[in-house]
């Protein structure tokens, strides 16, 4: 291969590999640009959307919640937190039930702060050693602590003596939506296990240091988070008052009033949710809102899901570059190519197709594709792609306006010539007729028979001449648009008597028989002239495409409205496609028949334009080897606008042109 060969062979693929290969170096930059930004705020209410919809996994029933709420302040006619003799009370009353472990979920540095004497006295000594007789009967106690700049406030002593660890509801505050909504939760700080891992240690339900599923490093606390599961939904409005988690009153624990069994064998988590505390509650992917939510069923979920390990994990950022360059790629692709409603459906069908996918995934695989890149993808590759179709349509169409209008004028222009030409061939060649007749009439007794017939071909040369010019001038007329027609009040039948009467000779030399059964009808408003052409127009076929011997037959009659002229013949026939042609300028059938008969093709053209002019219809009926019947229809009420005299045909040569690039196939300028 020589090296012009191989140059040509490049510049030929690079040819083809442009379009594709435009659309992935596009869909690749975009990629690249929408990977560098986190859009998080749009992430997290997908992630919300996600978590809350479709179908979730049943909370736990190993889990109960008791809650110091506003039924049990009520009761006992205080405020939160309650004083440390009623926890003590609790703690030595819940073993009667027979719980698997609690977790007290009360900020003992509040309840110190507002009763401290209660901690040095009797209380504080009963609650801790009724906590460690729990213990002792195999039901273990951990307390959560919250959490300061400080560190963990380690509750006051004498409880501090019992195991505590931190139990922190993280609102999403600095990183991520920073939305304040609670999506995960620490499962160590400082390496140390913080409540619900110690709990779930403590419990034996996970193994110690074992990090449930989708944890993760962030060194700037130096602590690990998972996200959680929300096992349905967590919001008490009033609509909604059941949480997930069954959930009893402290104070009816205190009184007794729960069946055992309710609590027997159950992780109890113990806590305040009442209505007055903003401090009781957080935002959920449920609800935003910060009251809606208590974080008792908050922790609860946290718990649960670590026990369960069902946390939700992170697709690596590489899976998100690929789903992303796919889409953007596709959406490229298909709004460049196809029709613009179809880009819209398809673009916002693909959407949809990848949001349904991402939540089938969620839900079922707890796997978290990150969406916001690959939807933001799919919108701008979108209104990319778009603005680009249009300028590339825009100069498509300006290049046919161009070309258009260069037909305008190339047909202007052979019209002109044509009409020059033709007149000016009209004159010499009746000149020539009107000679080679005198000369025929003056010398027949001169000439011999070879001489005459020689003359005599040369009268019917320039007759198909003449025929010829003469169908030339019409259609310049007709295309220049100088046609006007000229309505009088005529009897069909007898512009028929007249046509048939010029074809009497022609028919006695091509030994064709012509019948008629016209119907007795009344005048109607036609342009004679124009309507006696049409006929013999029709006649003039039947006789040159039929076999000598055989019949043609013409038809009159009255149907609907319409004067109904009908010329039939058993001549050649006309096949499917010709039929398809028949009235287009210049069109005759390509047949041994056909190219023996001179014709112009241009008879059916006039034949259509002028009885449209009459607002009537042609129809034809034909059957290949058999025969045809050609059928004009002329309303018998003409409309009021051609009644009057115009029927200007405006936008004819337009038109013509559109005819001529339609039959090369090129139909839309
Ligand atoms: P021309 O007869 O001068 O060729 P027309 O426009 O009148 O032009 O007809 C177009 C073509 O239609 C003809 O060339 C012929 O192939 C076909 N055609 C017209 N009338 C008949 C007919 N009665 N039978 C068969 N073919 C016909």
């Amino acid at each position: 291969m020589n090296r012009s060969t191989l140059k040509g062979l490049l510049a030929g693929t690079f040819k083809t590999a442009e379009k594709p290969l435009t659309i992935l170096a596009g869909a690749a930059a975009l990629t690249a640009i929408l990977m560098s930004f986190e859009f998080n705020l749009l992430e997290a209410h997908l992630y919300d959307f996600r978590m809350s919809h479709g179908p979730q996994p049943e909370a736990s029933k190993e889990i109960a919640l008791i809650t110091i709420d506003d039924k049990t302040l009520k009761a006992l006619d205080e405020f939160t937190p309650l004083p440390l003799d009623l926890h003590a009370r609790f703690m030595e009353k819940i073993g009667e039930f027979k719980p698997k472990g609690i977790g007290y979920l009360v900020d003992m540095s509040r309840v110190h702060q507002l009763n401290p004497e209660l901690f040095i006295h009797e209380w504080g000594i009963r609650f801790v050693n009724a906590a460690h007789e729990l213990e002792s009967k195999n039901m273990p106690v951990l307390m959560g602590t919250p959490f300061d700049v400080m560190g963990e406030v380690v509750p006051p002593y004498p409880v501090s003596a019992l195991d505590h660890s931190i139990a922190l509801i993280h609102k999403d505050g600095n990183v991520f939506s920073q939305d304040k909504v609670t999506r995960r939760a620490l499962v160590r700080l400082y390496d140390k296990p913080v409540f619900h891992t110690a709990l779930a240690e403590k419990l034996g339900l996970i193994a110690r240091n074992e990090s449930p599923r989708g944890t993760y490093f962030v060194p700037e606390v130096d602590g690990h988070y998972f996200f959680f599961r929300y096992h349905g939904s967590t919001a008490v409005t009033p609509k909604t008052q059941a949480m997930p988690y069954p959930h009893y009153s402290f104070i009816d624990v205190l009184n007794g009033k729960i069946p055992a069994e309710n609590l027997a064998g159950r992780i109890l988590l113990v806590g305040t949710m009442a209505k007055e505390d903003s401090g009781d509650f957080a935002g959920t992917p449920y609800a935003q809102n910060p009251m809606a939510n208590p974080k008792l069923a908050i922790h609860a979920n946290i718990l649960d899901s670590l026990i369960r390990d069902n946390g939700i994990s992170l697709a690596p950022a590489w899976i998100n570059s690929v789903i992303t360059f796919l889409l953007t790629a596709f959406v490229f692709w298909w709004v460049m190519f196809s029709k613009p409603l179809s880009g819209v459906l398809v673009t916002l069908g693909l959407a949809g197709v990848f949001l349904l996918f991402a939540q089938l995934l969620f839900t079922s695989s707890g796997i978290w594709i990150r969406a916001s890149q690959p939807l933001v993808g799919i919108l701008v590759g979108y209104y990319l792609v778009v603005p680009y179709r249009l300028i590339l349509e825009y100069k498509k169409r300006w290049d046919y306006q161009k070309r258009n209008e260069l037909l305008v004028q190339v047909e202007e222009l052979k019209t002109n010539f044509l009409q020059l030409v033709t007149h000016d061939l009209k004159t010499p060649v009746a000149r020539i007729q009107g000679l080679a007749e005198v000369l025929l009439r003056r010398t027949s007794d001169r000439l011999d028979s070879h001489e005459k017939q020689t003359v005599e071909h040369i009268i019917d040369s320039t007759d198909e001449l003449n025929r010829f010019i003469t169908s030339i001038l019409e259609l310049n007329r007709v295309e220049s648009n100088r046609i006007h027609i000229q309505l009088e009040s005529k009897d069909v039948n007898q512009l028929v008597e007249r046509a048939i009467e010029s074809f009497q000779a022609q028919c006695r030399s091509c030994d064709v028989r012509l019948e008629t059964e016209l119907d007795p009808l009344f005048p109607i408003r036609v342009d004679a002239a124009l309507t006696e052409k049409v006929i013999k127009n029709l006649i003039d076929n039947a006789i040159k495409y039929s076999p000598p011997g055989s019949r043609i037959l013409i038809r009159t009659e009255e149907k609907e409205n319409f004067v109904i002229l009908s010329v039939s013949d058993e001549g050649i026939g006309l096949s499917q496609e010709e039929k398809e042609y028949l009235f287009t300028r210049f069109y005759r059938a390509k047949n041994e028949k056909t190219s023996i008969v001179p014709g112009t093709g241009l008879g059916l053209y006039l034949t259509k334009y002028f009885v449209e002019l009459h607002h009537g219809r042609v129809e034809v009926v034909s059957e290949l080897g058999k025969g045809s019947t050609f059928k004009i229809c002329l309303p018998i009420e003409q409309p009021q606008s051609i009644a009057a005299g115009a029927a200007e045909r405006p936008g004819l040569v337009v038109r013509s042109i559109r005819s001529i690039l339609s039959r090369k196939g090129e139909s839309h300028v």
